[in-house]
C-alpha cells in the first residue's frame, strides 16, 4: 500500500546548521514512492505513523549525490548576469528560467570567475528532525496519477 503523506520537518547539515525548515508554511505532501522527495526520506518514513516525530539520517549518497567535477567550470565574467560586485560563496541563478540552476562562486580570478553547479547539498550528509501530520491510503486515482489529491494534496485534480 502506498500511502499520502504531510510531514514537517527540520534539515540540518553535519555541522547542526539549519539548512532548511518548513515551520511557518505548508506541510509538505508526498505520494510514496513517486520521487517527490529525496529518495532515501521516502524509504525511512515508509514505518512512520501520524504523529510520530522521529530524527532521520540521509547519506549524501541517497540525497543528492556526489558533487559532479564536470559541474564546475571557469567563464568570462563578462558573460555572467549579475551587475555588480562577485565574491567566492555568492549564489545566483545560471538563467532567467525559474527553474534555471543556482551556481555557487568558487573563486574569482582576473576576468575570470569559477563557478560551481552542483546542487548546494551534493556530498552533504542530511539529517532531517521529521513530524508526520497525516498518513492515509492513496486512491486509485491518486496512483494512477502519480500524485495527491484533495485537501492534503495539489488539489490541481479537482
Ligand atoms: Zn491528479
Amino acid at each position: 500500500m502506498r500511502r499520502i503523506v504531510t510531514f514537517h520537518y527540520t534539515l540540518r547539515d553535519p555541522a547542526g546548521r539549519v539548512v532548511d525548515a518548513s515551520a511557518g508554511r505548508d506541510p509538505i505532501t508526498y505520494l510514496e514512492g513517486a520521487g517527490q522527495i529525496i529518495d532515501g526520506l521516502d524509504q525511512r518514513l515508509r514505518t512512520a505513523e501520524a504523529g510520530a516525530k522521529l530524527t532521520v539520517q540521509v547519506p549524501a549518497a541517497e540525497a543528492y549525490g556526489a558533487p559532479d567535477p564536470a559541474q564546475i567550470q571557469r567563464v568570462k565574467r563578462a558573460l555572467l548576469p549579475v551587475a555588480g560586485e562577485l565574491r567566492a560563496g555568492d549564489q545566483f541563478q545560471a538563467g532567467e528560467d525559474q527553474y534555471a540552476p543556482v551556481v555557487t562562486v568558487v573563486a574569482i580570478d582576473g576576468d575570470e570567475v569559477t563557478l560551481d553547479a552542483n546542487h548546494p547539498l551534493a556530498g552533504v550528509d542530511l539529517t532531517f528532525e521529521v513530524e508526520l501530520v497525516t498518513a492515509r491510503p492513496a486512491s486509485a486515482e491518486e496512483l494512477s496519477h502519480g500524485h495527491a489529491h484533495g485537501p492534503e494534496g495539489t488539489g490541481h485534480c479537482q
